[in-house]
């Protein structure tokens, strides 16, 4: 059984919380993969004294309303869809969220981190959905082949063969004119190299980035 202590002493989920000089927006828990490096269940469901641990999906009245209280409390450079999970499952989120944070924010850069399965969780590409409401999209993507990404980002059975769907994910947000970035988590992946070798062949910039429990 998966302990959450935020949830068993009744402390509210946090939807907006700052990290460096972004504001970060935990909008689901769902994940279509349960990532080898992911640190929520080690660190209980919280990120550096936040509790991201949610209960349910939260309505996009009440994301938006913590974003904006969030980000006119303190200077913030970039928004970023986030989460304890993966971000395009609230295209809802995303499209609100983010054109009514760059009406009341002008300038403000707006990013969404994702592991890329977002076309696969749709049936459809959402890279349409996503070109007028952010700027930038970090993909983790940590493997060069199909037998690594299955076994570093360890995908649910429905997503088990969706490697080249991320691939095409990176592709179509390139063509879309989105600030792509496919990463890998340091120390993860057998050869970082190939990685942003296919990375910089589609054009996506390529960042080797350090684990959550070491980025301080
Ligand atoms: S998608 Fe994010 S939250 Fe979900 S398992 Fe992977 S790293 Fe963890």
């Amino acid at each position: 059984m998966i302990t959450n202590a935020a949830s068993t002493t009744g402390e509210k989920p946090t939807l907006a919380y700052y990290y460096k000089d972004g504001l970060y927006l935990n909008i689901t828990n769902r994940c279509p993969t349960a990532c080898s490096f992911c640190i929520k269940r080690s660190w209980q469901w919280r990120y550096r004294g936040w509790n991201l641990k949610l209960n349910g999906e939260p309505p996009v009245a009440a994301i938006l309303s913590a974003a904006m209280k969030a980000a006119a409390a303190k200077p913030i450079k970039e928004l970023v869809f986030c989460g304890y999970g993966e971000p395009t499952y609230r295209l809802d989120v995303i499209r609100a969220v983010g054109a009514d944070m760059a009406r009341e924010f002008p300038g403000l850069r707006r990013r969404l981190n994702t592991v890329g399965l977002g076309n696969a969780i749709w049936k459809r590409s959402i890279v349409p959905d996503l070109k007028d409401r952010i700027e930038a999209v970090s993909i983790s993507l940590n493997a060069a082949s199909p037998e690594e990404w299955r076994r570093i980002q360890r995908p649910a059975p429905a997503y088990r063969n969706c490697f080249q769907d991320v691939v095409s994910f990176v592709r179509e947000c390139v063509a879309a004119g989105l600030e792509t970035r496919v990463t890998t988590v340091a120390g993860i992946g057998p050869n970082p190299e190939a990685v942003r070798a296919l990375a910089q062949s589609m054009g996506a910039e390529y960042f080797l980035r350090p684990s959550l429990q070491e980025d301080n």
